[in-house]
C-alpha cells in the first residue's frame, strides 16, 4: 500500500512518515502543495493525507483536482483547522476523511484502514446485475444463465464496471485499474476493450448494462 503526505510542516511529515513506515506502508513526501499534486497525479497511491494550509497550492485546489482525475482514490485531510465550516468545505470537496491536529497517531491508523478497508473488493462475493452474474473467484460470468467467455483483461474490466455499479468510471481510471497505465497512455484502448466486451455482454441480451457517459467514461447500470 502507497500513501502520500502532503504537509509542509517537516516535524509532522516525519512522525507521520515514520509511524506509518513502521507499519508496513510505502510512504512518499511533498513539503508542499504543488509537489504533492505533481506525485498524486502522476504516481499511484492508495491512499493520500494532506494539510488544508500548505505554501503554493492549497489542499482544496489539491482535492478537487485529484478526484476529478481518481475519484475513487481515498484522501484525507490532516489539519490544524477544526471549524465546522471547514470540514463540511473539505468533505463537499471530496476529502473522504478529517482529522484535526493534535491528533493520536492510533486514531488516524485505524482511519486509514477503514478507508483501505471500503475500497477493497471482496473476491468470494459473487456479483449480479439484472441477469448478470459475476463468480469473481471462478472466473466465471453468465448472462440469462449462458456461460460468457472473457480474456482476462476483458473479465478484469467487467469485474471493475461491476464492483462500481451505478459510478461513472473515467477512461483515464479504467486504464489505470485495468491495464496499469498512466493518465497520459493511449486510452481510445479503453473504447476499444469497451467495445469487445459489449459484443459479448450486452449486445445479445436485454437489457443493456454498459452505458457510454459522454466525455467522461463508462457506467454499468441498469436504466
Ligand atoms: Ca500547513
Amino acid at each position: 500500500m502507497r500513501i502520500l503526505i502532503i504537509e509542509d510542516e517537516i516535524k509532522t511529515a516525519g512522525f507521520l512518515k515514520k509511524g506509518l513506515v513502521e507499519h508496513g506502508f510505502s510512504v512518499d513526501w511533498a513539503p508542499d502543495g504543488q509537489q504533492g499534486l505533481f506525485l498524486a497525479l502522476t504516481e499511484n497511491y492508495d491512499l493520500i493525507i494532506l494539510d488544508v494550509m500548505l505554501p503554493k497550492l492549497e489542499g482544496w485546489a489539491i482535492v478537487t483536482s485529484v478526484k476529478k482525475e481518481y475519484p475513487h482514490l481515498p484522501l484525507l485531510f490532516l489539519t490544524a483547522r477544526d471549524t465546522t465550516e471547514d470540514k463540511v468545505k473539505g468533505l463537499e470537496l471530496g476529502a473522504d476523511d478529517y482529522l484535526v491536529k493534535p491528533f493520536a497517531f492510533s486514531e488516524l491508523l485505524a482511519r486509514i484502514r477503514a478507508r483501505l478497508r471500503k475500497g477493497e473488493f471482496k473476491a468470494t462475493n459473487m456479483i449480479s446485475l439484472a441477469n448478470l452474474q459475476i463468480d469473481p473467484l471462478r472466473y466465471r460470468v453468465t448472462r440469462t444463465g449462458q456461460r460468457i467467455e472473457l480474456t482476462q483483461k476483458e473479465f478484469a474490466l467487467l469485474l471493475l464496471l461491476a464492483t462500481h455499479q451505478t459510478e461513472v468510471l473515467s477512461r483515464t481510471l479504467i486504464a489505470e485499474k485495468v491495464w496499469d497505465m498512466n493518465f497520459d497512455s493511449d486510452v481510445n484502448t479503453v473504447d476499444v476493450m469497451i467495445r469487445r466486451l459489449r459484443r459479448k455482454v450486452d449486445d445479445p441480451f436485454e437489457p443493456k448494462l454498459i452505458h457510454t457517459v459522454r466525455g467522461v467514461g463508462y457506467v454499468m447500470e441498469i436504466r
